[in-house]
C-alpha cells in the first residue's frame, strides 16, 4: 500500500523531506502541497507528477486523497495544523517544535488522547541516528551498568546574526533535551544554566557558549555545552558514564590520512550532513508506522516534555537559579 502524503511548508526542510518521500524512500507518494508562499509550493509541485497545490494547510488536511500529513512550516503554525490533522483522524509528522509553547503542546496531547488514536510524531531525528541507537543499545544492554552522568556538547562552527540567546535552547539544545531522556529512559526534574565568558566570535544578543545542567528523576546529572561559534565545525559529543564503564557516541565515519608527519581526519561542517541518514530512517519508519496506526518515534508527549524542559532552561538562565521541571502525570495512552 502506498501512503498518500500532503506536505505543509515547502521551505528548507520541507523541500528536503519532499525529496526524500518522492525519490529515496518507499511506500509513500507526495500528492499535495501547501505553503503561504504559493509560488514556492507551485515550484515544488512541478517536480511531483500529479501533486496538487492547496490554498491553505487546512484545505490540504481536509482533502480526501491526503491520508497523512507532514508539517514543515514555520514553528508558530504547527499547533493549528497538528490539531486539524488529529481532528481529521490523519497521521501527522510534525517537524520540531511540536508547538512553540508548552501550553500549546499540552493542547495537542489532550486532543490526541481524546481522539483515542496514536497520530502524532515529532521530528526529533536523533533517535534514528545510527550512533545514538548504538549508544542506547549499549546502555539498555547493561554494558556500563546504571548510568550516573552524561557529558555532552553541541557545537556549530558559526551562526548568523539572527540567531539569539534563546535559540541556543529552543532550536539547538532541544535535540539533546529529547535524545538524552530517550537514551537513559528517564525524565528531568530540574534545569540550571551557567554562562561562562563569551567567545569573541559572538554578538551582543547571543551568550555563547552556555552550559546546561539537568537532573533526572533517577538522579542522573547531565552537563551539556552549547557552543554555536566554535569555529572548527559541527560537532556533537555525548558520553554516558555508568557504574561499570563509559560509552561514547561514535564519531561520524571519516577516513584517516597519514601524510607529512601528521595523522588527520575531517570534521563535518554542516548539521544536515551529520544527520542525513537519520532523516531518511526517521521518515521511512514513520511511513510504515502510519500505515498501521502506530507511532514508533517521538510522540506528542515527548514534544510536550521537551517544551516544558526548554521553558525551564530559559527560566533558569533568566533567573540564574535552578528551575524545577514539572508536568502533569504522563497519560497511560503514552505508556
Ligand atoms: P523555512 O525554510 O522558513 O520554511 C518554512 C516554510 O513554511 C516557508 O516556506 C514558509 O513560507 C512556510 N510557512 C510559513 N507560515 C506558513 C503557514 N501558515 N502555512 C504554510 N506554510 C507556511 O524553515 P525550515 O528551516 O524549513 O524549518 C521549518 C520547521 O522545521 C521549523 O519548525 C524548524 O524548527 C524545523 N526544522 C527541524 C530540523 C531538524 O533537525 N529536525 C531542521 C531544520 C528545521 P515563507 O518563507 O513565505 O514564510
Amino acid at each position: 500500500m502506498t501512503l498518500n502524503i500532503g506536505v505543509i511548508g515547502v521551505g528548507m526542510i520541507g523541500r528536503e523531506h519532499i525529496d526524500r518521500l518522492a525519490n529515496k524512500l518507499v511506500g509513500a507518494r507526495v500528492v499535495a502541497l501547501a505553503d503561504v508562499n504559493a509560488k514556492q509550493a507551485e515550484a515544488a509541485a512541478a517536480g511531483l507528477p500529479g501533486a496538487k497545490v492547496h490554498g491553505t494547510g487546512e484545505a490540504l488536511i481536509a482533502a480526501p486523497d491526503v491520508e497523512a500529513v507532514v508539517v514543515t512550516s514555520w514553528g508558530p503554525t504547527h499547533e493549528a495544523y497538528v490539531l486539524a490533522a488529529i481532528n481529521a483522524g490523519k497521521p501527522v509528522f510534525c517537524e520540531k517544535p511540536l508547538a512553540t509553547t508548552a501550553e500549546a503542546c499540552l493542547r495537542i496531547v489532550e486532543a490526541e488522547v481524546a481522539s483515542g488514536r496514536h497520530l502524532v510524531q515529532v521530528g526529533f531525528q536523533r533517535r534514528y541516528d545510527k550512533g545514538y541507537r548504538a549508544l542506547k543499545a549499549a546502555i539498555d544492554g547493561g554494558v556500563i551498568g546504571a548510568p550516573l552522568m552524561i557529558h555532552c556538547a553541541h557545537r556549530n562552527a558559526s551562526v548568523p546574526e539572527a540567531y539569539v540567546s534563546d535559540m541556543a535552547i529552543v532550536d539547538t539544545f532541544i535535540h539533546e533535551i529529547d535524545v538524552l531522556r530517550w537514551l537513559i529512559n528517564d525524565d528531568y526534574v530540574s534545569a540550571q544554566v551557567l554562562v561562562p565568558r563569551n567567545t569573541k566570535h559572538t554578538h551582543a544578543k547571543l551568550d555563547d557558549p552556555i552550559i546546561v545542567l539537568l537532573a533526572t528523576k533517577g538522579g542522573v546529572r547531565i552537563d551539556g555545552e552549547v557552543f554555536v561559534n566554535c569555529r572548527y565545525g559541527y560537532d556533537i559529543q555525548c558520553q554516558v558514564v555508568g557504574e561499570e564503564g563509559v560509552v561514547s557516541l561514535p564519531e561520524p565515519e571519516s577516513v584517516f590520512v597519514r601524510r607529512d608527519a601528521k595523522l588527520s581526519t575531517s570534521i563535518v561542517q554542516d548539521w544536515k550532513l551529520r544527520f542525513l541518514d537519520s532523516y531518511d530512517v526517521e521518515l521511512q519508519d514513520w511511513i510504515e508506522a502510519a500505515k498501521t496506526g502506530k507511532v514508533n518515534g517521538p510522540n506528542a508527549w515527548d514534544g510536550y516534555f521537551a517544551a516544558v524542559t526548554a521553558d525551564a532552561c530559559l527560566k533558569a538562565k533568566r533567573t540564574d537559579a535552578v528551575a524545577p521541571i514539572v508536568t502533569p502525570a504522563r497519560p497511560a495512552f503514552y505508556a
